[in-house]
């Protein structure tokens, strides 16, 4: 099996690591095929492909697009595409749009509960402002005490219901797909457990995803269990999806799953290199 991490974020997104860092760390954990999917961006593409040569280390480009469906944030990842198209640039650029208003918000939120000068806080963890995240404002407030770690952050601050949430409505599922499919690459449900619809809703959104040409699934990624795995190995099957495989590293502070660390997918799956064979860089 081909040691693929297909998923992970650098300094252009919420990761902590430049791009070439993260080469390095790839590299030196067996990684063989390797793919930088900023959020919304693909403003790192270039180095992170410079960067793997250098490691002589195979490259897809790679980018994770924040989607809007039925009611909740669905993360679309987008592999092997040409990283100069420009509908996707586009698009990523109009989905990034609007980050730093709801960002302002988020502050004021906070600020009504006592947390006081969170966007400015924020913005110190921010490499590249377009970019500007709930992780940003996450690893703010650990810093300033309010909460020891960042998942306890979201727990209470930043998850819906809670102070810092600001509802925001991101890119529709089908342009999403769309963007990455005409630039040439194969758009992936992320971490697919990660969600909380109700069966018919998750239902909904395989089969819209298959219909505007979606051909992949995260089977294995950090945060799905041995179960997990193996459920959107069935759904993969069922829907006639390849299968996708990273770590959705941020931070050696924070995720617990390293770059390359993770399980095998599940034999009878179609790796989704397998379909991407002649955009391997
Ligand atoms: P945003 O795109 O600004 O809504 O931020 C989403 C990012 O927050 C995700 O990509 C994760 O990196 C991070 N995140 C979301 N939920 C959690 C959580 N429960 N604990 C830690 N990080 C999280
Ligand atoms: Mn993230
Ligand atoms: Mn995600
Ligand atoms: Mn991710």
């Amino acid at each position: 099996m081909l040691n693929a991490d297909l998923h992970c974020h650098s300094t252009v997104s919420d990761g902590t690591l430049t791009p070439e860092a993260l080469a390095a760390r790839a590299k030196a954990n067996g990684v063989e095929l390797w793919s930088l999917t900023d959020h919304d961006e693909i403003g790192g593409q270039q180095r992170a492909l410079e960067a793997a040569r250098a490691q002589a280390m195979k490259y897809l480009t790679g980018t994770e697009i924040s989607v809007t469906f039925a009611g909740q944030t669905v993360h679309i990842v987008g592999l092997g595409f040409d990283h100069h198209n420009t509908a996707l640039t586009e698009g990523l650029r109009r989905t990034r749009g609007g980050r730093g208003e709801r960002a302002q918000e988020m502050s004021d939120g906070l600020a009504k509960v006592g947390i006081r000068g969170a966007y400015e806080g924020a913005l110190r963890y921010v490499g590249n402002p377009e970019l500007i995240s709930r992780t940003h404002f996450a690893r703010f407030l650990v810093e300033a005490g309010v909460c020891k770690d960042t998942p306890e952050v979201f727990r209470k601050y930043l998850t819906e219901g809670k102070p810092g949430f600001v509802p925001h409505r991101w890119a529709r599922l089908q342009d999403a797909v769309q963007w990455i499919s005409d630039a040439g690459g194969i758009a992936v449900i992320a971490h697919p457990a990660r969600y909380s619809f109700t069966p018919n809703e998750e239902y909904a959104l395989f089969a819209e995803f298959k219909a505007h040409g979606g051909r992949g699934v995260e089977v294995v990624t950090g945060s799905h269990s041995a179960q997990e795995a193996a459920r959107y190995a069935e759904a993969a099957l069922e829907f006639g999806l390849a299968a996708s495989r990273g770590s959705d590293f941020h931070s050696p502070d924070e995720s617990h799953t390293d770059l390359g660390a993770l399980p095998w997918l599940p034999g009878q799956l179609t790796p989704v290199w397998e379909l991407l064979a002649d955009r391997i860089q």
